[in-house]
């Protein structure tokens, strides 16, 4: 799947819609979802032109990669979520339910978040 540049998340790291950021740096930007699932509910981004976690995982560098997942890690702990617990997710293509196809980790936390995935 070739990279949309029109996505929402694209739209939002040229500034072209706000956000509510919570964390940024040069590679990252992490931002409060606009309809949370969770009391904190925080998305966290590359800035590179990446789908999903396939797509990232093929063809950004393993520094990038590390530096990515250990910056989720400085949100989460930020954010006050490691104390109680919490849930990241990274939905891939429709079996996942992914909607915006920018890659992107949710962090989910604030309650006790029930079962892992819903039975349908
Ligand atoms: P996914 O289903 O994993 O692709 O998740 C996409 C997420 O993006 C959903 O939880 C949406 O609520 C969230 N979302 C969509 N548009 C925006 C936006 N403009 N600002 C913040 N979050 C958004």
């Amino acid at each position: 799947m070739s990279y949309d540049d029109n996505n929402i998340f694209a739209r939002i790291l040229r500034g072209e819609i706000p956000n509510d950021t919570v964390y940024e740096d040069d590679a990252v930007l992490a931002f409060r979802d606009i309809s949370p699932q969770a009391p904190v509910h925080v998305l966290v981004i590359p800035k590179g032109a990446y789908v999903s976690l396939d797509d990232f995982t093929q063809m950004a560098s393993a520094e990038e990669v590390g530096r990515f997942f250990k910056t989720v890690g400085e949100i989460a702990r930020s954010l006050g979520l490691v104390g109680d617990g919490f849930r990241t997710i990274a939905n891939t293509g429709v079996n996942g339910g992914q909607e915006v196809p920018h890659f992107h980790v949710h962090l989910c936390g604030g309650r006790r978040l029930g079962r892992m995935i819903a039975k349908d």
